[in-house]
């Protein structure tokens, strides 16, 4: 079969929240974009993940003109309540650092960026296989696949962006000589439930006991999202919904003012706890954002707020890459009978080619930010949750640092400050 053969400035493997974020914004700097992905839209809308964005993440969705609705159905939330052995906290975030966090699910965050970018004529494969990426050390990194009708397609760019999420394919490109894979698993997961019940309490509970940790999030005004600390191992069908409620209520304490609202139970899911890092995040001609560079555990409610970090490091660095180029081509140009070095439309040259420094300070800026986050991440989940092999000094350890954080207007700080993405 023949393949079809096109050029732009930057393809995307992966349009979930990073890839479409950043296809947006390179748009706005008249730099064009295709993305590719292998779930269909109808799926990606229809997965359950993330629930919290910090105030920049909504800041993003609204510049990047996707529509209002994070604003007026998304709910903010000023604060929110730890819980350690039925005793409940509340952490103000307003009034200890002047920031809320939303709650807005992130498969509306990707409704809202998937309408806009096709509303705006940006060109998107769903449901494609097959992807292959090559000649990133090259001027000239090309993105192979067959799409839905099964046509083979090739897309020559000047730069390839991995968002391709935790499983990344474009990530295993950079060499192992110098790639560093940072990588910790925990010996314990969430067991996650949506139900049909109306909210619990007005704001999250983060909630830990001797028998471990529970979550109470939220999602509309008739569905909630909860989760509870278990084993990695654990079948969710060995569960039934009166043992998963009586275990949720039991974490929160059976005899104390917070009493759940239950009811039908329509999806169950365990979520293993990994944290990873890549570094470097760029490589020659690629990039990486998003879960693709790095994973944390979910207690932080950071993952989708670190892709959007990047998308918010990644898009300038990229523009000046492109001017850079640009200004080398026009002076190619103007030189007798040369060929511009690469840019769209422009024939791009195999040899081989240093990650350009734009690319490489992203990297570096994006990185310490990933590891603040990381930090917060781990240490509010060993905060949070039993240890496997916890005993009674282990436990009461952990409600003395809960205690530290909770009984001090600067503890109370440092949490609410991590929490709401560090005002950055
Ligand atoms: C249960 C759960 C709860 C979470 N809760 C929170 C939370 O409260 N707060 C928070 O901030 N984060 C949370 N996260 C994390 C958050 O969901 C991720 O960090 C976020 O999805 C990252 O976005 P992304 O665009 O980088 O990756 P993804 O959303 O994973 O998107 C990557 C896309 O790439 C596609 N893809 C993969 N391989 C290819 C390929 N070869 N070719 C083309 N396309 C490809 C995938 O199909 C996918 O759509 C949670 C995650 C889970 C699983």
């Amino acid at each position: 079969m023949t393949e079809h053969e096109t050029r732009v400035d930057v393809g995307i493997v992966g349009g979930g929240p990073a890839g479409l974020m950043t296809a947006l914004l390179l748009k706005r700097r008249g730099i064009t974009a295709v993305v590719i992905e292998t779930r269909t839209q109808e799926q990606i809308r229809h997965t359950q993940r993330a629930g919290i964005l910090e105030a920049p993440t909504v800041n993003m969705l609204v510049e990047a003109e996707v529509g209002s609705r994070v604003l007026t159905d998304g709910h903010e939330h000023e604060g929110t309540v730890l819980s350690f052995d039925g005793i409940q906290r509340r952490i103000d975030f307003q009034a200890l650092v002047g920031r809320s966090v939303w709650l807005y699910p992130q498969n509306e965050v990707f409704h809202d960026l998937a309408t806009a970018w096709q509303r705006e004529g940006g060109e998107i494969h769903w449901a494609v296989t097959e992807t292959a990426v090559e000649g990133i050390d090259t001027a000239a990194p090309r993105i192979r696949f067959t799409d839905a009708q099964g046509q083979r397609r090739s897309i020559e760019a000047d730069l390839i962006v991995g968002t391709d999420g935790s499983r990344s394919m474009c990530r295993k490109l950079i060499p192992e000589d110098v790639r560093t894979d940072h990588f910790i698993s925990y010996p314990f997961a969430w067991f996650g439930i949506l139900c049909e019940a109306p909210p619990t309490a007005p704001e999250l509970i983060y909630a830990n006991s001797e028998i471990g940790f529970a979550l109470i999030s939220q999602r509309n005004e008739s569905v909630q999202r909860m989760y509870f600390q278990c084993d990695p191992d654990t079948d969710p069908e060995d569960w039934t919904e009166e043992a998963i409620f009586d275990h949720i209520q039991q974490v929160l304490g059976v005899e104390g003012e917070i009493q759940l609202k239950r009811g039908p139970i329509i999806e169950k899911t365990v979520l293993p706890f990994r944290s990873y890092v890549c570094d470097p995040l760029s490589h020659g001609r690629l990039v990486l954002a998003g879960d693709a560079g790095h994973t944390v555990p979910p207690t932080g409610a950071k993952g989708l707020n670190l892709a959007f970090a990047d998308v918010r490091a990644l898009v300038p660095r990229v523009e000046e890459f492109f001017t850079g180029l640009r200004a080398q081509a026009v002076t190619q140009a103007d030189g007798v009978g040369q060929e511009p070095a690469s840019i769209s439309g422009a024939q791009g040259s195999s040899a081989a080619v240093e990650t350009p420094e734009p690319l490489r300070r992203y990297s570096r800026t994006a990185l310490d930010r990933v590891w603040k986050a990381q930090n917060f991440s781990y240490w509010a989940t060993n905060l949070l949750h039993r240890q496997p092999e916890e005993n009674p000094f282990t436990h009461k350890r952990r409600r003395g640092e809960f205690d530290a954080i909770t009984d001090s207007v600067h503890g109370q700080a440092y949490f609410a400050d991590s929490y709401t993405g560090w005002g950055d």
